[in-house]
């Protein structure tokens, strides 16, 4: 599985459309100061289903909207494409090039497509859950969230290793079990008081 392009269109600074190709052996994006590099990182989490306006910069989800400058006018819509070559099949997919497109309108409307298939936003995280990608995971690293695993309490530290690891998975599984164990647990004591009273 490779990246291989990225499109934006109306998001955040990029008010017009415009894609980025990562070829082999692209390593970085440089640029002055405030001219997009962390919009673009953005984009790619944004894309893979962020839902959270506060990891994006912004108040609102709204904000990711391209909202005008001195020569344009805001745009009504922010849309981004990412592109694998999922030839390998390392995301849980058949096809092997994957097209996963996000769009947002000003009125609140969003749609998500796979392939220019509208999708709902469960089936963007299923294809990345145990790909290592997606949302929760720490593929995309921001400047401010390896200053919190710095100064991070060890506990918070724990629990980013343990996701990291792959265990975070297993032990919210394992709370999930224990508390229906649990519920069982209450019901069999009813059935067991029911059946004393009736004996
Ligand atoms: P630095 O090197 O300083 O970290 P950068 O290259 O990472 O900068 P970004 O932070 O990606 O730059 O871009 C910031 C620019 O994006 C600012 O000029 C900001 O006004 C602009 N911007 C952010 N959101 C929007 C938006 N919704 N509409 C228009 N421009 C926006």
């Amino acid at each position: 599985m490779r990246l291989l392009s990225l499109t934006l269109d109306g998001f955040k600074s990029f008010a017009q459309k415009t894609t980025i190709k990562f070829k082999p052996g692209m390593t970085g994006i440089v640029g002055p100061n405030g001219s997009g590099k962390s919009n673009i990182i953005e984009a790619i989490r944004w894309v893979m289903g962020e839902q959270s306006a506060h990891q994006l910069r912004g108040d609102k989800m709204a904000d990711v909207i391209f909202n005008g400058s001195n020569d344009r006018k805001p745009l009504n819509r922010a849309l981004v494409s990412i592109t694998f070559d999922n030839s390998d099949h390392y995301l849980a997919s058949d096809f092997t090039e994957l097209t996963i497109t996000r769009k947002l309108y000003r009125n609140g409307d969003s749609e998500y497509l796979v392939n220019g298939q509208e999708v709902r936003l469960k089936d963007i995280t299923d294809l990345f859950i145990d790909s290592g990608l997606g949302r929760e995971s720490f593929s995309v690293i921001s400047q401010g969230q390896i200053e919190a695993i710095f100064n991070g309490k060890p506990a918070d530290r724990r629990s980013i290793i343990e996701t990291v690891a792959g265990v975070a998975k297993y032990k919210k599984n394992k709370d999930t079990a224990e508390k229906r164990l649990g519920l069982t647990m209450d019901n069999l004591n009813r059935v067991n008081d029911i059946i004393a009273e009736l004996t």
